[in-house]
C-alpha cells in the first residue's frame, strides 16, 4: 500500500508522527506499507512557494491514500489569497476528486463528561457526516469582490459567490450516504435550505430520487437551521446525516463539540473508487503548536478509517479503534479532553499508549 504523508503546518507534523507509529507496528507485523513525505500548506509554501507544490500532488496521485495532518498559521494570514496554506487543501480535494467527506461523531463514554452537552443528551452519541467536499459555494463560478454601481447611482465594493449542485454531484454523494447508512442504522437525514434556495431544492428532488434505490433506507429531510437546532436539542435521532459542502462544513464542526474535544474526531474524503485522503477534522491549532500536548487520537483513528474505506480492512480498522478505546478506558487524557482524575499525557505518550494498546 502506498501511502502519501503529508503532515503540513502546526500541532500536524506532531499528531502526523504518532498515526506513524501505529502504521510502524503494523509494518513491523509484515503488512506492506510505503511511505513518502510532501508538504502541504504554510509548509508547501515555505519550501516550494507554493501551498500544493507539483511534487506533493504528484505524490498523492500515485499513492493509494493520504494522511493529512493540518494546514494553516497566523504568519500566513497576510499572503495573497492563492498562496494560503488553506488553498493547498481545497486544491488537493478537488484534484483528487474526493467528493465525499465522511466526518463521524462518536461518543466515547468515559468522555461524556468532557461534552458541553448533559451526558443524557450525548451517551451513545453516533452519528455519520457526510459532506459533499468538491461542489456548492466553495468553488462555484462566478465568485469575488467588485466595485458595482447601486440603484441610488453610488458605487460600492460587493462580495458574491455562487452555490452550485449538478444532478450528478447530487447523485452521486447521496449513493455513498444511502450506502453508509445500509451498513449502519439504515436512517439517513438529508440537510438543505429548500424553503430558500433553488439549489437546495434541486438536491432534495435527487436524493429523493436515489432513495428508491436504498427502499429498506429510512429517509427525512430536515432544512439546515432546524437541523443545527435538532443536533443540540436531540442529536441521537441522527444516524447518517447528508449534505452540501457549506452546511456541512458547520454542522460536523458543531456535532465534534458534542463528542467532547474537535481533538477525538476523523475524517475520511473518497472518491469514486474508494481512495482517500484521510485528516482530522481540527486545524493546525497554532496556540498549542510545538509543544507536544495535542491529541493524537483524530490522526490515528484517521488511519482506521484508511483501513476500513480504502483497504477495505474492517479488522485492522476494529483493532486501532479498539486500541484507542483501551487507552481512554485506562484513563489517558491529552489537555483537551482531560477532566479531574484522569491521567494527563503528552502527544507522545498518547501515541505510545495506543501502540502498547494494539
Ligand atoms: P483549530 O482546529 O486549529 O483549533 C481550534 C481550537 O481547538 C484551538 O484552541 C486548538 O488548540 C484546539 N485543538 C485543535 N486540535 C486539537 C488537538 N488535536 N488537540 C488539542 N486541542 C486541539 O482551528 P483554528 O484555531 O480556527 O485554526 C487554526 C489554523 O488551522 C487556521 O490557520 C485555520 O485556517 C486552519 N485550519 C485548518 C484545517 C485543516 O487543515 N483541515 C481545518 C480548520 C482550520
Amino acid at each position: 500500500m502506498k501511502l502519501a504523508v503529508l503532515p503540513g503546518d502546526g500541532i500536524g507534523t506532531e499528531i502526523v508522527a504518532q498515526a506513524v507509529k501505529v502504521l510502524a507496528v503494523l509494518k513491523s507485523e509484515g503488512a506492506s506499507i510505503e511511505m513518502e513525505y510532501g508538504n502541504i500548506g504554510g509548509a508547501g509554501y515555505d519550501a516550494e512557494g507554493d501551498p500544493l507544490p507539483e511534487s506533493s500532488l504528484k505524490l498523492a496521485q500515485a499513492a493509494d491514500a493520504v494522511l493529512l495532518g493540518a494546514v494553516g498559521g497566523p504568519q500566513y494570514d497576510q499572503l495573497d489569497r492563492p498562496l494560503r496554506p488553506e488553498r493547498g487543501l481545497l486544491r488537493i480535494r478537488k484534484e483528487l476528486n474526493l467528493f465525499a467527506n465522511l466526518r463521524p461523531a462518536l461518543l466515547y463514554p468515559e468522555l461524556a463528561g468532557a461534552s458541553s452537552l448533559k451526558p443524557e443528551v450525548v451517551s451513545g452519541l453516533d452519528i455519520m457526516i457526510v459532506r459533499e467536499l468538491t461542489g456548492d459555494v466553495y468553488f462555484g463560478q462566478p465568485r469575488g469582490v467588485e466595485v458595482r454601481v447601486g440603484p441610488n447611482g453610488q458605487s460600492e465594493r460587493v462580495g458574491f459567490n455562487t452555490m452550485i449542485y449538478s444532478e450528478s454531484e447530487v447523485r452521486r454523494v447521496a449513493h455513498v450516504a444511502f450506502a453508509i447508512a445500509m451498513k449502519r442504522g439504515k436512517k439517513l437525514c438529508s440537510v438543505e435550505k429548500a424553503n430558500v434556495l433553488e439549489c437546495s431544492e434541486l438536491w432534495k428532488e435527487v436524493v429523493a430520487e436515489v432513495a428508491q434505490d436504498y427502499p429498506e433506507v429510512e429517509l427525512s429531510t430536515l432544512y439546515v437551521d432546524n437541523a443545527a437546532m435538532q443536533l443540540v436539542r436531540n442529536p441521537k435521532q441522527f444516524d447518517v446525516i447528508v449534505t452540501g459542502n457549506l452546511f456541512g462544513d458547520i454542522l460536523s464542526d458543531q456535532a465534534s463539540m458534542l463528542s467532547g474535544s474537535i481533538g477525538m474526531l476523523p475524517s475520511a474524503s473518497l472518491d469514486a473508487n474508494n481512495k482517500g485522503m484521510y485528516e482530522p477534522i481540527h486545524g493546525s491549532a497554532p496556540d498549542i503548536a510545538g509543544r507536544d500536548i495535542a491529541n493524537p487520537l483524530a490522526t490515528i483513528l484517521s488511519v482506521a478509517m484508511m483501513y476500513r474505506y480504502t483497504f477495505a480492512d474492517a479488522a485492522t480498522a476494529d483493532r486501532i479503534e479498539n486500541a484507542v478505546k483501551k487507552v481512554i478506558a485506562q484513563g489517558y487524557r491529552t489537555g483537551d479532553i482531560w477532566t479531574e482524575g484522569g491521567n494527563k499525557v503528552s502527544c507522545s505518550a498518547m501515541g505510545d499508549a495506543v501502540v502498547a494498546a494494539m
